[in-house]
């Protein structure tokens, strides 16, 4: 049965994102808001607005109750979460059914085997899916010393109930384990609740690969194509392209690669029985040529649209569309790869001052447009970036006919964006998007590590 009312259960761009595929689809919606965000766009863009409590996340969008009292309340029959805050909590989607609320997103148990890493590398080799050489949970640190031998340094300590970036690692020899892992273990008990950590090995040259399903309630499911998400700092993506290009190998052997990366995304979700929109993430060894399973984000995805872009697919329609429980709108071979996308993620953040925050009032608001532009965002001339949550701005997105193109595109948007009362990262990211090497796509995960430490960027070269 088709949906007829939404709960968004989020804010932010991702919140207005949710709004305006449903409206396109002649669904009404409600939009639950902290105290903060009673102004936000997406208020003004809901068919109705319910507070939900104050400004804190912790007292608003992460109170599972209160979330559901607010839908069942509004006569909502199904709740969006968008990504972060409560989108991947299995007691989340359970409490949703509970209530009679379809939850626009994949069951509780797949969540949960997915959200946990430890349960999540065991369910992919048991399925024949390469993951990266590691350890199951480590216990004493000898233990933790024999294994890393074992796998060989350096080596990548790893929260099973890490996300985000946060809770990963680097440990260069055996000399700093012991002191690595006790700050690890203290670090990852008071952001996630759960001590668990494990052993990577440490993949050096590498490239972040990951491929978006869509499955429907019948058991269909469908790739579009990888997103390689690279471009990274200290572990969280901030440029993201589709699809993915790989220049250090052999034509022939990057088609292989690639299409061996699908297969193996789409086994999984076969595997856990996954419905709705996912994302399955590997990490690809440049220097051999392997890949790896590393998570799978059972969400939709903050780097969305580039694969809408190159596909044609709206993947938030899609969502909502399995969610009522229509089946897929495409077969896989319906399924067709246009241009080149490339998206970058705009936050209020001081690049000089090493990524502070800079929340406040924005006093101007100029996003770029043309031909080939896509700016999601929730911002405006007169909004105030409240300092509570995640400082994403905008994501601007550049599609062209191929990826010079599009990276040509996303420097000049990149360049016409005019932000007044908040520091912005924009021309941090045409710095990134400026360098020979990214051009030619010969980069790995490290790379924009390695230009800050060589002083490029804003303020530096
Ligand atoms: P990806 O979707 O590529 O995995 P992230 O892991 O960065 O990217 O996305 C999820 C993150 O987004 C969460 O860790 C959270 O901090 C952040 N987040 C959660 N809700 C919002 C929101 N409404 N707007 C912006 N960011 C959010
Ligand atoms: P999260 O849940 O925080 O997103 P991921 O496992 O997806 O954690 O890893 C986030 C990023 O950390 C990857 O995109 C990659 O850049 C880096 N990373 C993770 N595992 C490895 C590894 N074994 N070797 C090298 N880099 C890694
Ligand atoms: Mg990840």
């Amino acid at each position: 049965m088709a949906l007829s009312r939404v709960f968004v259960a989020n804010r932010g761009e991702i919140a207005v994102r949710v709004l305006r595929a449903c409206g396109e689809l002649g669904i009404e919606t409600v939009l639950g808001v902290s105290e903060a965000d009673r102004h936000s766009l997406g208020a003004r863009l809901a068919d109705r607005v319910v507070c939900i409590g104050p400004a804190s996340a912790d007292q608003s969008y992460l109170r599972i109750e209160a979330l559901v009292v607010a839908a069942i309340g509004t006569g909502a029959d199904a709740v969006h979460p968008g990504y972060g805050f409560l989108a991947e909590r299995a007691e989340f989607a359970r409490a949703c059914e509970a209530a009679d609320l379809a939850f626009v997103g994949p069951p509780p148990d797949a969540i949960d085997q997915m959200g946990d890493k430890l349960r999540a590398r065991k369910i992919a080799e048991r399925a024949g899916i390469p993951v990266v050489p590691g350890s199951q949970e480590i216990g004493t640190g000898e233990e933790a010393l024999a294994l890393a031998e074992g796998i060989g340094y350096p080596i990548l300590l790893k929260a099973s109930a890490g996300g985000g970036g946060r809770g990963i690692k680097v440990v260069a020899g055996p000399e700093e384990l012991p002191g690595a892992l006790a700050v690890a273990t203290a670090e990852v008990m008071s952001a996630f609740g759960d001590p668990r950590i494990y052993i990577e090995r440490y993949v050096a040259s590498a490239r972040h690969i990951e491929v978006q399903v869509l499955a429907d309630e019948l058991g269909n499911v469908i790739s579009l194509g990888e997103r390689d998400c690279s471009l990274q700092r200290r572990y969280q993506k901030l440029v993201e392209e589709a699809p993915a290009v790989l220049p250090s190998m052999a034509p022939t052997d990057a088609a292989v690669l690639q299409e061996r990366i699908q297969e193996a995304a789409v086994l999984l979700a076969h595997e856990i029985s996954y419905r709705n929109a996912g994302t399955v993430e590997f990490i690809v060894d440049q220097d051999s040529g392997e890949f790896f399973f590393l998570e799978m984000n059972t969400r939709i995805q903050v780097e969305h649209p580039v694969t809408e872009e190159i596909t044609g697919v709206d993947l938030v329609a899609e969502q909502l569309r399995i969610a009522g429980g229509s089946p897929l709108g495409y077969a896989q071979q319906d399924v067709a790869v246009r241009g080149h996308a490339i998206e970058c993620r705009i936050t209020a953040e001081n690049v000089e001052a090493g990524f502070r925050p800079s929340p406040g009032l924005i006093t101007e608001w100029l996003p770029p447009g043309g031909p080939g532009i896509r700016v999601d965002t929730h911002c405006y001339a007169g909004y105030e970036v409240p300092v509570h949550y995640d400082s994403l701005l905008a994501k601007v997105v550049a599609r062209g006919r191929d990826r010079d193109h599009a990276i040509q595109r996303l420097r000049n948007a990149l360049s016409g964006l005019r932000v007044a009362g908040v520091d912005t990262t924009a021309a941090f990211l045409h710095t990134l998007l400026s360098q020979p090497a990214f051009a030619e796509g010969r980069y790995d995960t490290r790379f924009v590590e390695r230009l800050q430490a060589e002083g490029v960027g804003p303020g530096g070269g």
